[in-house]
C-alpha cells in the first residue's frame, strides 16, 4: 500500500484529483496528517465517511512504532523506530535553550564507509522514503507532546545519496500547510557527493548545507572517508563555492578532531588556506570513539587551540556541544539496529 506521508501537497492534490475529488480535499488531508498529526483516517472528521473509507483502502499512514527509547543525562532522547518492514532506524531529539532539534536518518545503513562512523560496517538495506523521513518528526512530536523547531539530516545515511526523497521530505517539512518548519532551520549534512551539491544549489530551498570535511589533504581525507577517492577536496571546495554563489547561503564545514590525525597546527593552517574568503563557518566536533575505531578524541586543550587559531585567522569556528554521548546518541554513534537486539 502507498504511504500517504510520501506526498508533498502538490502531489497529494494530483492523487485526490485522480480519485475524482476536489483539490481542497488534499489540503484538508495534508493538514490532518502534518499539523494535527492524526494517526488514523477515521480522525479526519471533515471528510465524508466515504472518502475516509477510500483513503483507508488505498493508503497507509505508516505510523512508526517505538522499539526503544533512551534518555541521556543531558535530556537528549534516542529513539529506535520500527519502520514496519523488519528494519529499524535511530532518531535523536535534542533540547536546546532555543527549542527542540531533531537529528533524522535518511537511509537504513550507509554506503559511504567513513572510517570513524558507527554507521559503517553494518550492511546497507535501503533508502528511506520521504514519508519515513518526515514520520521521524511526527512520531517524536506525538510521543513527547512537543513542537520541533530544527531538523538536521545528520543521522544514519548519506542524504545526498537519497536525493529525491530527501528534497521532497524537506518540501513537506517546510510547507506552511505541512510541518511548517522554516528552511533556515533545516540542515543537510553531506560527506561530499559533488554532483548533488551542484543539483541542490538549483533547488531554491533555503536550507543550510553542512559539509563533512574532516581533513585538509587528499591523502588524509581519503584515509578517513573513501568518498574522497571519488570527489577530492579541490572538486568539493569548487562545488561549495558554486553553492554559496548561487544560493547566497553560508556553508557550514564539519571537522571532527581526532588525536594526532588531523588536529595539529599544520592542519589548522591548511584549513585556513582552503577556506579563506568563503562565506562559511567551521563546526569542530570532538570525534567520538566508536567500537574498534582507531580514531580517538583530541585533548580539550588542542581543540580550543585549533578553534582559536581559526578564529584569529579569519575563519569563524565553534566547538559543537556534545549531547547524548552516554546513550551512544552523539555524532557518528547512530547505527542501524536489528529488531531483536
Ligand atoms: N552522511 C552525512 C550525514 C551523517 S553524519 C555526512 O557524512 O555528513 C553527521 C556528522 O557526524 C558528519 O559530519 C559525520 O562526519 C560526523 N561523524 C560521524 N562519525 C563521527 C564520530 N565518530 N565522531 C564525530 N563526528 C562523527
Amino acid at each position: 500500500m502507498k504511504n500517504i506521508k510520501d506526498y508533498d501537497l502538490e502531489d497529494l492534490k494530483q492523487e485526490l484529483v485522480n480519485m475524482g475529488e476536489k483539490k481542497f480535499r488534499a489540503e484538508q488531508v495534508f493538514k490532518w496528517i502534518f499539523q494535527d498529526k492524526v494517526t488514523s483516517f477515521d480522525e479526519m472528521t471533515n471528510l465524508s465517511l466515504e472518502l475516509r473509507e477510500t483513503l483507508k483502502q488505498n493508503y497507509s499512514l505508516s505510523n512508526f512504532k517505538i522499539l526503544k527509547k533512551q534518555t541521556a543525562s543531558d535530556g537528549t532522547i534516542k529513539y529506535l523506530f520500527d519502520v514496519l518492514d523488519g528494519n529499524a532506524i535511530e532518531t535523536v531529539l535534542m533540547k536546546y535553550h532555543h527549542g527542540f532539534s531533531i537529528c533524522v536518518s535518511s537511509q537504513i545503513g550507509c554506503k559511504m564507509g567513513c572510517k570513524f562512523c558507527a554507521s559503517t560496517g553494518i550492511a546497507f538495506a535501503r533508502s528511506l522514503t520521504s514519508g519515513e523521513i518526515v514520520e521521524q518528526i511526527l512520531a517524536v512530536e506525538r510521543d513527547e507532546g512537543i513542537r520541533i523547531s530544527n531538523v538536521v539530516f545528520m543521522g544514519i545515511g548519506e542524504p545526498l545519496d537519497n536525493y529525491e526523497n530527501v528534497v521532497n521530505a524537506i518540501r513537506i517539512i517546510n510547507n506552511q500547510k505541512g510541518i511548517n518548519i522554516g528552511a533556515r532551520h533545516i540542515s543537510i549534512s553531506t560527506s561530499g557527493l559533488v554532483p548533488n551539491i551542484y543539483r541542490l544549489a538549483e533547488e531554491n530551498i533555503q536550507c543550510t548545507l553542512s559539509i563533512s570535511l574532516h581533513a585538509t589533504t587528499d591523502e588524509q581525507r581519503s584515509k578517513m572517508m573513501p568518498v574522497n577517492n571519488m570527489y577530492n577536496i579541490e572538486e568539493l571546495i569548487k562545488a561549495c563555492k558554486d553553492y554559496i554563489s548561487k544560493t547566497n547561503r553560508r556553508i557550514s564545514f564539519e571537522y571532527a578532531l581526532a588525536k594526532d590525525n588531523n588536529d595539529n597546527l599544520e592542519d589548522a593552517k591548511r584549513l585556513v588556506k582552503l577556506l579563506k574568503g568563503m562565506n562559511c563557518h567551521v563546526n569542530l566536533i570532538p570525534i567520538n570513539k566508536i567500537e574498534n575505531g582507531k580514531f580517538t578524541k583530541s585533548s580539550n586543550e588542542n581543540i580550543i587551540k585549533f578553534r582559536d587559531y581559526l578564529n584569529e585567522h579569519g575563519i569563524v569556528a565553534t566547538i559543537r556541544r556534545e549531547l547524548g554521548s552516554d546513550i551512544d546518541a552523539a555524532c557518528g554513534q547512530l547505527r542501524r539496529k536489528n529488531l531483536n537486539n
